[in-house]
């Protein structure tokens, strides 16, 4: 079986009655290197007793190699008409599980929570669907689930913004948040010719590698977020205006004291801060409102 030939995916997507599914962001892969790699970059990471919850597998492209290289793999798929296709591509690895499930609705505590009792690893690795990349993220990384590493295949742009520097275009809110959870890097870029139905856009693979212990310690978790999301609000102002929305119940002259005395100019923009600027900037606005 080669899930990467274009006629064999077209063949059993003919076969299940199936089409590609464009709401649900099915651009399957087709370069079975790039397959190869992204599971071969994932097993750098972790050990091979490991297990991996694999988000979208679609036809079983990359779950077939997941499989061939972990003590198991958990699949959320949310398409019902992919499960029966899985069955069959999947069939002869009994170390690999589907569930039919929205990962946006999955209780992810407790379908790794045997995987986790056992005493193994856990890591995601997947081709996410580009529809949903940031809010799948965000919800991987605000579960607290202990992941090994977090190793994703998402829209070449995302992957630009996940791995930005302070201060230069690509860096963002998810940019900060992101980094208060671990580190990312780029691992490698793929054409969009390397899907069926080829997408508008190239790809990148990114590796996150999560914190054990986070070298961040903010005085609250919310008040950093909501601080990072204000920074970022209206990118085009300096950062005390921009504070100004998401902090209403502070003044703006208040603000900037604020902002100055936590070592800034009042005129600087949002994006200069690192994460550990913002870390200390909103434990100043926490002291301000909690007195
Ligand atoms: N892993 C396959 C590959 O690399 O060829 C398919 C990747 S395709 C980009 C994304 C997959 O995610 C599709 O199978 C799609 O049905 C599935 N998907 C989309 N939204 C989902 C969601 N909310 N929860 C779980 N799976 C989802």
């Amino acid at each position: 079986m080669n899930l990467c030939d274009i006629r064999e995916i077209r063949q059993i997507m003919n076969v299940f009655h199936l089409n590609f599914r464009k709401e649900y962001g099915q651009n399957f892969l087709t370069d079975k290197t790039v397959v190869e790699d992204i599971a071969d970059y994932c097993c750098d990471m972790c050990d091979r007793d490991s297990t991996i919850l694999e988000i979208g597998p679609g036809i079983g492209t990359l779950s077939r190699e997941l499989a061939e290289r972990y003590r198991r793999v958990i699949a959320l798929e949310i398409d019902t008409g992919l499960i029966p296709v899985l069955k069959f591509t999947m069939g002869e690895y009994p170390n690999f599980q589907v569930i039919n499930e929205d990962v946006m609705k999955a209780d992810l505590d407790a379908i790794l929570a045997d995987a986790f009792a056992e005493g193994g690893k856990v890591s995601v690795c997947a081709n996410l669907p580009y529809y949903i990349t940031t809010p799948i993220l965000m919800k991987l990384l605000e579960s607290g689930i202990a992941f090994d590493n977090i190793t994703i295949m998402i829209q070449a742009e995302v992957a630009d913004r996940l791995c930005a520097r302070a201060g230069s275009k690509d860096y963002g809110a998810i940019t900060a948040v992101l980094a208060y959870y671990g580190q990312a890097e780029k691992l490698f870029t793929v054409g969009a010719d390397r899907f069926v139905p080829a997408p508008k856009v190239d790809s990148t693979v990114v590796r996150i590698r999560l914190y054990k212990q986070k070298p961040y310690h903010p005085k609250s978790e919310e008040m950093l977020f909501r601080t990072i999301r204000a920074a970022f609000e209206q990118r085009r102002k300096t950062l005390p205006n921009s504070l100004c929305t998401g902090f209403g119940e502070i003044s703006k002259e208040r603000l900037t004291e604020i902002v100055v005395a936590c070592g800034h100019r009042a005129d600087i923009r949002g994006e200069r801060l690192d994460i550990n600027d913002f870390v200390a900037l909103s434990d100043a606005l926490y002291d301000e409102i909690h007195g």
